[in-house]
């Protein structure tokens, strides 16, 4: 059994790398790009969505 929560994504409190705690503004940056440099690390810290791919939603470019 799983509540459902799927707005919610989890935002990881430190950075996987160096274990740098982020910053509460970090994490909502985070949370809005779906990526940050770590500050201490200075390496890429990437949220682990999986993307949405419906098609249908997102098709910008079409072939002609
Ligand atoms: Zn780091």
């Amino acid at each position: 059994m799983q509540p459902e929560n799927k707005d919610r994504t989890e935002i990881p409190d430190r950075c996987p790398h160096c274990h740098q705690k982020l910053s509460s503004w970090q994490q909502v940056l985070l949370g809005v790009d779906r990526a940050i440099i770590c500050k201490n690390c200075r390496k890429r810290i990437t949220l682990d969505i999986p993307l949405e791919d419906d098609g249908d939603n997102k098709k910008k470019e079409n072939k002609n």
